[in-house]
């Protein structure tokens, strides 16, 4: 990295561009020069693109042909060491540079002037005619928070016409207000904590503000059921982080989840932090993406492409249950968070807090190794005691077909809706029904264009394919043989446990909450907090559930099927088993109320299930490491995943194959390759899917030896190759 901090003009600048080229291109300083790190935009051929100034130019080309670089955008530089992050992440990943530049600079209207524009508040009058849609756009603007949000957001968050939104302005609803494009944020005011901090807390705080006070780079894993309080411990790592001066950025697995949180903050510090998420506004983005870069941000709460927000000085970063999978971006740059977040806060001589009730593999083997520092709540805080936790033998239940609720589960639930408290089912299952099935030739529906059976969704009444989105009406008649009304659904989803649900429980209020159910993240928060809030009886809820909501009146939570994740042949299925039960089980009794998980199983006696059960998590996690550790995988060896795909499965194949064949600059590393072999899910969107898997030692330099190796072969334009370094899925 260059020590020249600023280029004056006609200088030679090497600009970074967001385009797929595989180095900086040269260009001359702009009048009034430019600094390093400085957002620029350039012309390449007859476009103009945005890129940064990453250092001196090469001034290896002719001279006479330099162009100037167009103008300075209006942002703060990308200082050196978001730079450094960006390149080391590019190296660990294999992704090219300029796609991670593209993560670093998704920001709405990045090349904009500064100005005013108009944006909407809650106004004092309320309209003398209240109608559905007037009543949806006052919903919509009330859940924005104290978000930024124009007028044709607004109409289209609601989904009404801007007409409406301009009729409520008129009638006093909604007051119109001229604001600088991007505000700062207010001042984050820490206070004290409303609650007294019990010895176990304020040991585990204790331990991780001595880092967040020394400026230095550590990593710790904050274990500690749901319920311990492990929020509340790193908010006050929070609290010392702002003293310092310095931001924090706080990821969470889940949209859905920022609202109990920032509520949380809003509590404690008086105003609420940036967010950064896919549920947020265009001009909220901007506004927070700039505000990051110039330090008018001080807390910054998101998903996962939060890591690439331009911090001025990051001293802290929490990654809330950082087991969990969804920090993996399983598509474009593939790259998971919680690993990158660990990279970034060592740059940032910045804190790591990676906390969760059930660590993944990779932590607790590192916590264990001492390479992160490892502090535990045991308990429940005040009253609230953990769930006790019994299995159901399904064997034993002799359920006629088509039912999958016990009479052992439904006689629990029955008590806790009499005496006023939530049930909970649990089932990792979208939609009504996982298979269609002909009863007159046995045919399957499955999709056109991936090798997946199609789901059926009756709440959408369609089919439904999980891999690629394609829907399709449900038919009369069999797609095979044209046999009408025979076609069957198999095997059940949450909305067919609804409908058992609602003959079982007649009078209970019913929610279902599954991800496709809801239009925008804004409506399951709202969703979520009237189930909070007692809005609802019995819930019925796939792995959203399983993540950190607080459901006070909760006390019981029923797993229909237990062995749904046991069956997959991946590395990782016992843990996720592990994790998903326990942590899904944590949300019954928080709040003084005794709670019980009965965990459906056909079975009781898979080690697996036992250890659940047992709740010796100690010896789960030292048991599957070892297995790990002799079977050579991470995180005792490494791993890579190279997909191949393309229309054309002959030819998909042949690459595959001469990849295999020429695996010399493995072998020199010592790793193994296998396959080419066709991926679990050997067709998706119309492209056939191969994949090979590369197994090395621990310590070896991977990267290095894969780009060689992948750079061998000449790929036809129709195949697409993707490097997946520590995948976490085999599909
Ligand atoms: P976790 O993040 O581990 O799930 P939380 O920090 O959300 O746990 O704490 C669980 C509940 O206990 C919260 O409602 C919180 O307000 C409460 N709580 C946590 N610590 C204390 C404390 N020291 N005194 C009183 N209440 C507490
Ligand atoms: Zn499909």
């Amino acid at each position: 990295m260059s020590d020249r901090d600023f280029f004056d003009e006609g200088e030679l600048v090497g600009v970074l561009t967001t385009q797929p080229l595989d180095r900086p291109l040269d260009y001359r300083a702009p009048e009034g020069g430019c600094a390093t790190g400085a957002f620029v935009e350039v012309p390449l051929g007859p476009r103009r693109v945005l890129g940064v100034v990453w250092g001196p130019g090469e001034g290896k080309f002719d001279p006479a042909k330099i162009r100037p670089v167009t103008r300075v955008l209006d942002a703060a530089p990308m200082l050196p060491e978001m730079r450094d992050f960006l390149t080391r992440a590019a190296d660990y990943t294999l992704t090219p540079l300029p796609a991670m530049l593209r993560l670093a600079t998704r920001s709405p209207g990045l090349g904009d002037p500064p100005s005013m524009r108009t944006v909407l508040r809650r106004g004092g009058a309320d309209p003398d005619r209240m109608t559905e849609a007037r009543a949806r756009v006052l919903d919509e603007l009330d859940a924005f928070g104290g978000q930024a949000v124009t007028l044709s957001e607004l109409a289209q968050a609601a989904g009404v016409t801007p007409s409406v939104v301009k009729g409520l302005v008129k009638l006093g609803a909604i007051a119109e207000e001229a604001s600088p494009r991007d505000l700062p944020y207010p001042r984050l005011d820490p206070g004290v904590s409303p609650y007294e901090l019990s010895d176990e807390q304020r040991t585990a705080a204790d331990a991780i503000i001595a880092g967040v006070t020394g400026e230095v780079y550590g990593a710790t894993l904050l274990k500690g059921v749901t319920g311990s309080g492990k929020t509340e411990v790193y908010l006050e790592a929070i609290v010392a982080c702002l003293r310092k001066g310095r931001q924090a950025l706080v990821l969470l697995p889940e949209i859905a989840l920022t609202g109990e949180f920032l509520a949380r903050v809003e509590a404690r510090f008086g105003a609420r932090p940036a967010e950064w998420h896919s549920g947020v506004t265009m001009t909220e983005r901007r506004r927070a993406w700039r505000m990051v870069g110039e330090g008018g941000a001080e807390l910054v709460v998101g998903a996962r492409s939060a890591l690439f927000l331009p911090f001025r000085d990051l001293g802290l970063i929490v990654v809330d249950e950082e087991h969990d999978t969804s920090y993996k971006q399983e598509d474009g740059v593939l790259y998971n968070a919680r690993d990158m977040a660990v990279l970034r806060a060592s740059i940032s001589s910045a804190q790591v807090v990676l906390a969760s009730a059930t660590p993944s593999l990779e932590t607790w083997v590192n916590a264990e190794a001492g390479k992160y520092a490892r502090v535990t709540l045991t308990g429940r805080f005040g009253t609230a005691e953990l769930p006790q936790m019994r299995a159901i033998d399904m064997r034993a239940e002799k359920l006629p077909s088509n039912r999958w609720l016990s009479d052992t589960l439904v006689a629990e639930a029955r008590r806790r809706l009499e005496a006023g408290e939530q049930a909970l089912f649990f089932l990792n299952r979208r939609g009504y029904a996982p298979v269609t099935v002909c009863r007159a030739c046995g045919h399957q529906i499955g999709c056109d264009h991936c090798d997946a059976r199609m789901v059926e969704h009756r709440f959408l009444k369609r089919l439904v394919c999980h891999q690629c989105g394609e829907t399709k009406p449900i038919p009369n008649a069999c797609p095979a043989c044209g046999v009408e009304g025979r076609l069957a659904p198999v095997g059940p989803g949450v909305e067919r446990l609804q409908e058992e649900a609602a003959t079982l429980f007649p009078e209970a209020r019913i929610a279902v909450l599954s991800s496709d159910l809801f239009g925008s993240a804004r409506a399951l928060k709202a969703q979520i907090e009237a189930i909070a809030g007692g809005e609802a009886d019995l819930i019925i809820g796939t792995q959203l559930v399983a993540k950190g909501h607080n459901f006070p009146l909760l006390t019981l939570v029923g797993v229909v099927d237990a062995d749904l994740g046991l069956q997959g042949s991946d590395l990782r299925a016992a843990e996720r088993t592990f994790q998903l039960i326990r942590q899904v089980s944590g949300r019954a009794g928080r709040t003084g109320l005794p709670g019980l998980a009965l965990i459906q199983t056909h079975q009781p006696e898979h080690p697996v299930i036992r250890a659940i059960l047992g709740g010796d998590e100690e010896a789960f996690w030292r048991a599957q490491a070892e297995e790990r550790r002799a079977a050579g995988v991470p995180p005792f060896g490494r791993m890579a995943g190279i997909i191949l795909s393309s229309p054309n499965v002959q030819e998909v194949f042949d690459i595959g194959n001469r990849l295999a064949r020429n695996a010399e600059p493995l072998q020199r590393i010592g790793a193994q390759v296998f396959g080419p072999a066709p991926a679990p899910i050997a067709r998706v969107r119309g492209r056939h899917r191969v994949r090979l898997l590369v197994k090395a030692d621990k310590g070896v330099a991977l990267q290095p030896a894969l780009a060689r190796w992948v750079a061998q072969v000449r790929l036809p334009a129709t195949v697409r190759l993707a490097i997946d370094i520590d995948p976490q899925s085999f599909l």
